[in-house]
């Protein structure tokens, strides 16, 4: 009777002790599968968020910033002030303001010379670089995919009193004339209070802004022939002011169209 009592013990020992372990287990494996399951969950969650912020950075417009004239082609000029050194110079911190804010940006040319050999592949230009430099600006901002094109010219007048920033936009898209009123605006707003020019849709006479059919604009930055405009245009600060209102309209039309 007594041996039978220890024997009951036992097996309720050896019972409550493989209980025990079978909880154990059960409650390892359910560990390991919530673990795995939600570590993979994190790992799809930060997936899923690194391929949004990266099309979100990937689908930003490439804004390609186009120095007018260079090498043979000075532009306009008036005393030591040259148009294509202006437009270079404009354009550089245009560039370097892009490349800060993280907003794609390609520059046509970044030396003082003509584009009409840009692709290397004509035998005979005699008579036709300035055709062929214009038409190789379009080529580059199609093939750079191009979201927005930004021309930098100066103005020349034969009377001196004409004066300010004059934007021009392209008929060819509809987002053209809010990036051509964004920078006529902001440049009125901080930095030529008394400029009351309006945007104008370009003709044929202006062949990039005729041929472009992604939002496109030529900014006429100042004329050289006033005395006022060839005085803050040469300076280098003016121009670091008049390059941040520029990006600053072009960065916002940017963001908007994304
Ligand atoms: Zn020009």
């Amino acid at each position: 009777m007594e041996t039978a009592v220890k024997k009951r013990k036992k097996e309720n020992v050896f019972e409550f002790m493989l209980g025990i372990i079978l909880f154990t287990l059960i409650f390892a494996a359910a560990a390991f599968l919530i673990g795995v399951t939600l570590n993979r969950y994190i790992n799809e969650l930060s997936q899923k968020r690194a391929a949004e912020t990266a099309s979100a950075v990937t689908s930003l417009p490439v804004v390609i910033i186009d120095p007018g004239h260079g090498g043979e082609d000075g532009g306009c000029s008036e005393g030591d002030a040259v148009e294509k050194d202006l437009n270079l110079a404009l354009s550089r911190n245009i560039y370097d303001l892009c490349e800060i804010m993280g907003l794609p940006a390609k520059m046509t040319r970044t030396e003082d010379t003509l584009l009409y050999d840009m692709y290397g592949d004509l035998t005979d230009y005699k008579g036709k670089k300035k055709t062929y430099d214009l038409r190789n600006r379009v080529r580059f901002t199609n093939e750079e995919n191009g979201g927005i094109y930004l021309g930098i010219h100066m103005n020349k007048f034969p009377q001196s009193e004409y004066k300010g920033l004059q934007v021009y936009y392209s008929p060819n898209n509809s987002e053209s004339k809010a990036v051509a009123d964004r920078i006529q605006t902001y440049t009125k707003t901080y930095l030529q209070p008394d400029n009351n020019r309006q945007t104008k849709k370009s003709g044929d006479s202006i062949f990039i802004l005729s041929k472009l059919t992604v939002p496109s604009v030529l900014v006429e930055c100042g004329f050289l022939s006033n005395p006022e405009d060839v005085s803050n245009l040469s300076d280098a600060e003016y121009r670091k002011a008049l390059s941040m209102n520029i990006f600053s309209a072009v960065a916002e039309c940017a963001y908007l169209e994304k």
